[in-house]
């Protein structure tokens, strides 16, 4: 068992107070994490606001150096680093697990360092020439969740770098470790202070509160549920820091009449239960044309009664527990109120520990929490309609517009559904990809802001505009 240490100002900082970090398969201890307060807050703060002064006059191609190298870190590091993700989130190292995650971490890092801000010329004539520059902000503090921690750290870090600023990073209480480990990897490549981690249980006094209200941080980038991102908007209002918040999703797909039930069932599958069905962007709510309503829950029953469940340090599991033991009681909460009135087509009782097996449910309505909250859990409610209208109203009824998908063999007829949509992303004959070249956003509550790609890159600047 190790005793983990933070990174501020390229030192390594213990702390008075230690908090446990478990297994979420086993329930062993796998490490403790330092509990920083707004001391530790205010030193690295400060070692990035330092740091930032010659990290931020450095030229496009010295930024793009320094990234190339911080990926090439990453890739070095995967195995490492996806053993800790098994170990303290709990997804499988193999299939869509931990070794999956680094190897998107690592794709988007490089993605990222390739990318570069260009000047615009909006004018060049007689009178005048105007240029569009962008520039750093600064001090941009990261707040990242449990669900993917080592994959979001990096969306966050690469673009904050790439643009000039330094970085102070926060991760989950449930999953701090690897993010330790990371960071420590990734300092050693990069000046003093210009990444720097810290970590606490959020008991007591509260660390990401503190860094939304700290007045030299001048942006916030959050990924977490909306409750939280809510107040994080409210905190940064005083000191009108920049602000991206990807948020919680409640996901819908729409499959048309037209579909093969059995070609389909392998992607609806993976599009809801990808890491357990713990990620924003999953499909949480299906709606399914009457004509092929059972037919459908047969091909999804039978696909995912083969998907074997166990500790993700077993080469054999495709899914691993749920994180934590508070989502663990919300999920099986929702689960348990949908079977009064539901019909449980698979799993539906909890298992052993933090387990629970896929759960599809039918005979679910807008009505019941299972559809109408973020599960965020392995289950899959599947409704039935008659009419399409009616289908496109259901999925557009929610606070929540992260995702969506529509499912049919006819693409024209699904992407004129699919633009009907109250959603960021949108995809056919699947749900739930995501690359680093396309914006991700999130509408309505899911979100402000966008990441990845170039739209991406100009959230962590400021415009200024040259007359010359
Ligand atoms: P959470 O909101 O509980 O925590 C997220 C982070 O915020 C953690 O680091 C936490 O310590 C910190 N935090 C807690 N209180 C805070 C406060 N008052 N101010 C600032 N920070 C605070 O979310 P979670 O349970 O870790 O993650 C699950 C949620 O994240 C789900 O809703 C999921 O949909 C969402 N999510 C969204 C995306 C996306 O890109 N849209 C990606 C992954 C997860």
């Amino acid at each position: 068992m190790t005793d983990y240490h933070l990174t501020i100002g390229s030192q390594p900082v213990t702390t008075n107070r230690y908090f446990d970090v478990k297994n979420p398969s086993n329930g062993e201890l796998v490490g403790r994490a330092p509990q920083a307060g707004k001391a530790e807050l205010d030193l690295a703060v400060a070692a990035a606001a330092e740091a930032f002064i010659s990290w931020s006059a450095k030229s496009d191609a010295e930024l793009q150096a320094a990234c190339e190298k911080v990926t090439a870190v990453i890739s070095g590091a995967s195995e490492e680093l996806a053993h800790m993700i098994t170990l303290e989130q709990g997804k499988p190292l193999n299939g869509l697990g931990s070794r999956w995650e680094m190897g998107g971490a690592a794709a988007w890092a490089g993605y990222t360092a390739g990318l570069s801000l260009k000047t615009e010329v909006l004018q060049d004539t007689d009178e005048g020439r105007v240029e569009l520059c962008r520039k750093p902000l600064g001090v941009v503090g990261s707040i990242t969740p449990w669900n993917f921690p080592v994959m979001i750290a990096i969306w966050h870090i690469l673009p904050a770098l790439r643009t000039g600023n330094t970085v102070v990073i926060k991760p989950s209480p449930n999953t701090p470790l690897s993010t330790l480990k990371l960071i420590e990897l990734i300092d050693r490549v990069l000046p003093a202070g210009v990444i720097n981690v810290l970590t606490s249980d959020d008991d007591g006094e509260n660390l990401g509160a503190m860094m939304a209200a700290h007045p030299d941080i001048r942006k916030i980038v959050f990924t977490g549920s909306c409750a939280t991102g809510q107040k994080v908007m409210r905190s940064a209002s005083e000191t009108m820091k920049r602000l991206t918040l990807e948020m919680g999703g409640n996901d819908a797909g729409i499959v048309l009449p037209d579909v093969d039930p059995a070609a389909i069932a392998e992607g609806l599958f993976w599009g809801a239960f990808i890491n357990n069905g713990q990620t924003c962007a999953a499909l949480k709510r299906l709606y399914v044309h009457e004509d092929v309503h059972d037919a459908v829950c047969e091909a999804l029953v039978a696909y995912a009664r083969n998907i074997p469940v166990g500790d993700g340090m077993n080469d054999d599991s495709a899914l691993g527990p749920i994180q934590n033991q508070m989502q663990f009681d919300k999920f099986a909460g929702f689960v348990a109120a949908a079977k009064v009135k539901g019909n449980v087509l698979l799993g539906g009782e909890p298992g052993i520990g933090l387990f629970f097996p896929p759960t599809i449910i039918s005979g679910l309505s807008n009505d019941d929490d299972l559809v109408s909250q973020e599960q965020f859990g392995p289950a899959l409610p599947v409704i039935k309609y008659a009419d399409l209208e009616d289908a496109i109203v259901l999925a557009n009824d929610s606070d929540n517009g992260l995702g969506g998908s529509v499912w049919s063999s006819d693409v024209v007829k699904a992407r004129e559904v699919a633009s009907r949509l109250e959603c960021g992303s949108v995809w056919i004959n699947k749900h739930g990809a995501i690359q680093p070249n396309a914006p991700f956003a999130g509408a309505k509550s899911s979100g402000l802001g966008v990441e990845f790609g170039q739209e991406g890159l100009h959230e962590f600047t400021d415009i200024q505009v040259v007359f010359s």
